[in-house]
């Protein structure tokens, strides 16, 4: 069953995240979505000290990092209160703030990292002070990670470090790595590998950027030779990483914030068509009008699905076969609308050049070319079915 109502204090809750917003609209007067560039690397670049204020008003609200207890500098919101928070902030066109950092190695560290570990990287986290990247990714290990082969040596009071990662997002303005190692080659695959963290700077980590059919360079291949890490930087037991990576699965995942976001995106997409002559007499065509009407009732399912997860989550079950329906759909959903963009701005659209700022015409062109990793990035779809059919339909694994 899906619950969509609020209790009485998540309705109080949604009134004061709307009144921040509003209260805070002059902080992002140019209309542009100060979380999309959150983050220390943002901020040497000059872009965040137009949102400087921004960044202290969330502060203020403990609401760079809503998940986490609030011992630890957090909002401790539970996962209803951070939906609410993410359905508000993508109805006002800003993004979740913070990366890798606050949503993934923040919470994975208040479980299971030392007292000093949680000293020395958690106010820096939330302080933006460090950009983190994700090394789990190998040229032989994506949908089957626990194949990774980079292994760590012990040696004394360290690890070295030998081997490679790939399609490691923003290694190439990240200062601190967090990243699966093998560190007993004879057990079980999942049993050997171990949670490691250190600075990109170390001696033997060589960055080399991918260029991605969008001309951007967002994600690289790391190489690591003889990098040595000390054993204090390990976190949670030595080869029990796997299970230390796994507890990121459990924080707030429904995807709120994208299925409104995707929502209000394809409303914006046909006020513009409407608005301007030649894409408008595109929605003289049945194919567009009835490609517009297909992909808003996408919108509206995608949004079904993730209040699914909110009210699994607030019965404090863990969604499973669930989620990957969600990531499944919206991801698909999401080609599918920029399919649609494409065909809006016909032609025009293959003016595209990465080297420019897109126009309202040439981001189709850039969207549509972004999107064919939606199905790759986090899980692919044919993984995301395989799930579907053994966990949620009781099929024998083929
Ligand atoms: C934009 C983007 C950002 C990324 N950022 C990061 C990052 O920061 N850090 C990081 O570590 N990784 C990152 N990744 C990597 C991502 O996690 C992997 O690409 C993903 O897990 C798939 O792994 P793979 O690329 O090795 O493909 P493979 O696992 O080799 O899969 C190749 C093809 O085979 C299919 N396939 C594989 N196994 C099965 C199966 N059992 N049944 C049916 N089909 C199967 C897959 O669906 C796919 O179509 C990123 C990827 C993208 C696209």
């Amino acid at each position: 069953m899906v619950d969509f109502k609020d209790s009485p204090s998540e309705a109080e809750f949604r009134s004061e995240v709307v009144m921040f917003l509003e209260e805070t609209k002059s902080l992002r007067a140019d209309g542009k979505d100060p979380g999309a560039s959150f983050g220390p690397k943002s901020v040497s670049d000059g872009k965040m000290s137009d949102y400087e204020e921004w960044r202290d008003a969330l502060v203020s609200k403990s609401w760079v990092a809503p998940h986490w207890p609030v011992e630890s500098g957090g909002a401790g919101l539970s996962s209803r209160e951070q939906s609410v928070l993410n359905e508000e902030f993508a109805k006002a066109g800003v993004s979740n703030i913070g990366g890798f950092g606050t949503m993934m190695l923040g919470p994975t560290l208040i479980i299971h990292g030392t007292d000093e570990q949680k000293t020395e990287h958690l106010p820096r986290i939330m302080a933006g002070e460090i950009a983190w990247c994700q090394g789990w990714s190998e040229p032989g290990a994506g949908s089957d990670l626990a194949s990774l082969q980079t292994r760590a040596m012990r040696d004394g009071d360290e690890y070295v470090v030998n081997g490679q990662k790939i399609w490691t997002s923003g290694a190439h303005q990240a200062d601190w790595m967090y990243m699966l190692s093998r560190t007993d080659p004879d057990a079980p695959k999942h049993r050997g590998i171990s949670f490691l963290m250190f600075p990109m700077t170390n001696d033997g980590v060589t960055v080399r950027p991918l260029t991605q059919m969008t001309g951007h360079s967002d994600f690289n291949e790391v190489f690591f030779e003889d990098v040595r890490v000390p054993v204090a930087n390990r976190v949670g037991e030595e080869n029990r990483g796997w299970y230390v990576g796994a507890t990121l699965m459990d924080f707030e995942r429904s995807g709120i914030g994208s299925s409104v976001g995707t929502h209000k995106s394809l409303r914006e997409l046909l006020k513009r068509t409407k608005a301007l002559p030649r894409e408008r007499s595109q929605l003289e065509q049945s194919a567009v009008r009835s490609a517009f009407a297909e992909r808003v009732i996408d919108a509206e399912v995608a949004l079904l699905f993730s209040y699914r997860l909110i009210t699994l989550q607030a019965a404090d079950l863990v969604p499973n076969y669930e989620a990957s329906m969600t990531k499944m759909f919206s991801s698909e959903m999401n080609q599918r609308i920029a399919q649609l963009n494409m065909k809006v701005h016909g032609l025009y659209s293959a003016l595209y050049d990465s080297n420019e700022e897109p126009s309202t015409t040439t981001q189709a062109s850039y969207r549509y070319l972004r999107s064919a990793a939606n199905t790759i990035e986090g899980g692919s779809s044919e993984i995301q079915r395989n799930i579907i059919a053994t966990r949620g339909l009781g099929l024998p694994r083929g």
